[in-house]
């Protein structure tokens, strides 16, 4: 596995550890993560459907502000609540960093290695959003507990999705990563 990817998963791992009181018994709070880091988080009609976020690091009152489309899904939001705290948190050097739909899709239906050189930063963010939604114990704990009731895998898949708050096709790659 490439080094940025591991570290952009060390790096969320990090934030989890800095931050216990947003991660609650059966998921973690993103937008909790984003007060407590002090960046205010902001849910609005865009004019372009095909934003889907951007993170902006200076702004006038000094406080470090994430923007979201709240068109889309609350599963959708949380994701890219989690990749622009990736951005944050990985590529400290960009004052504004704004996604489009595709960004987010770079880890759900692309080809990682054809991508991974033009879009580092991107699939860096996504990891980072992919462990901070779905650490790697807790979802190994509960897949676990799952298993041991004989549930099947797409029972697993959908049960963990919704408890997480993630969609469903985000929780089968990340199983299928973790497992
Ligand atoms: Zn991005």
């Amino acid at each position: 596995m490439h080094s940025a990817i591991q570290n952009a998963r060390k790096e969320a791992r990090v934030i989890l550890d800095r931050y216990p009181e947003a991660i609650r018994k059966n998921y973690v709070d993103v937008e909790k993560i984003a007060r407590l880091a002090g960046i205010r988080v902001v849910k609005e009609g865009f004019e372009d459907q095909r934003v889907s976020g951007f993170i902006q690091r200076k702004t006038l009152d000094g406080q470090p502000v994430i923007v979201i489309n709240d068109s889309n899904t609350p599963e959708r939001l949380r994701f890219t609540i989690a990749h622009e705290l990736g951005h944050y948190f990985l590529h400290s050097s960009q004052s504004v960093h704004v996604d489009d739909v595709d960004t987010a899709d770079l880890i759900l239906y692309r080809n990682q290695e054809s991508s991974q050189a033009t879009h580092i930063q991107e699939i860096e963010a996504n990891q980072f959003a992919a462990e901070l939604l779905m650490p790697e114990q807790m979802i190994t704990r509960d897949v676990q507990e799952l298993r041991k009731g004989n549930t099947g895998m797409s029972e697993i898949v959908e049960r963990l999705a919704r408890q997480y708050r993630v969609s469903q096709t985000a929780m089968a790659i990340r199983m299928n990563k973790i497992a």
